[in-house]
């Protein structure tokens, strides 16, 4: 497969979900999701920073909303500082707002948020979660979402992860065991977003993830593997 930035056209869980020792391909490109705003605490601001800079010291570009607002900005910033290639996929009306950053190495405007995520998800090989609000959390279960059932672009499956700073995401997941418990999802498909605090350590997790081999279906004679 060719690199789609230049093709013409353009179009509370045990470590073993951990893999530490990568085992595919590198990853050429990561769509960091992260919120428009700040939030209260200097751990998300550092949380992203690290990101940003560990992007930029393994030569992994990012891809993102392409804002220079909150944490989104902040992102950017770091990755940009660190050397990282950056990527940004923003909306019409959030351009024409005066929202694009305007330090980017690259930027794409397009028609709507629809599809923004899915240039974003066809860009990338991984996806990332940083705290954010609503449109972060919808991201990161969307890219989930398709990888549970093998739909992403070009690739059945791609890994997705969050970096738990500070513990934003302790409660995403006891709301996931939750489903599991209650026989919405199957576990390995909660274990399949990969959750670490350590910037470095998630991005040798998603770079070695395995997809699961379940299927997403439960039957009523079936556990879940809870
Ligand atoms: P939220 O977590 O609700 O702040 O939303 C952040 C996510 O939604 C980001 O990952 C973006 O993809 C998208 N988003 C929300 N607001 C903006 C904005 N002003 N500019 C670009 N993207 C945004």
């Amino acid at each position: 497969m060719g690199d789609p930035l230049h093709d013409a056209g353009g179009q509370g869980h045990p470590a073993p979900s951990l893999v530490s020792t990568p085992s595919q391909a590198p990853l050429q490109r990561v769509a960091v999701f992260c919120g428009s705003n700040f939030g209260h605490s200097s751990h998300y601001d550092e949380a992203t920073r690290a990101l940003g800079r560990a992007l930029g010291e393994r030569g992994i570009g990012l891809v993102y909303g392409g804002t220079h607002m909150g944490l989104m900005g902040v992102l950017a910033d770091a990755a940009l500082e660190a050397g990282a290639e950056v990527t940004g996929i923003i909306n019409r009306r959030l351009h024409d707002r005066g929202h694009l950053h305007t330090g980017l190495t690259r930027h794409e405007i397009v028609a709507d948020m629809r599809v923004r995520k899915a240039r974003m998800g066809e860009l990338a090989d991984a996806f990332i979660a940083l705290p954010g609000g609503l449109g972060t959390l919808e991201e990161l279960f969307e890219a989930a979402t398709l990888t549970q059932l093998g739909d992403h672009h070009g690739r059945a499956a791609k890994a997705c992860g969050a970096l738990n700073g500070g513990g934003f995401f302790d409660p995403m997941r006891a709301l996931l065991d939750r489903a599991v418990a209650e026989g919405f999802m199957k576990s390995a498909h909660n274990d399949m977003i990969v959750m670490s605090a350590d910037p470095h350590q998630l991005l040798d997790a998603l770079a070695g993830w395995q997809a699961p081999v379940v299927n997403k279906w439960i039957t009523p004679s079936q556990g879940t593997g809870s």
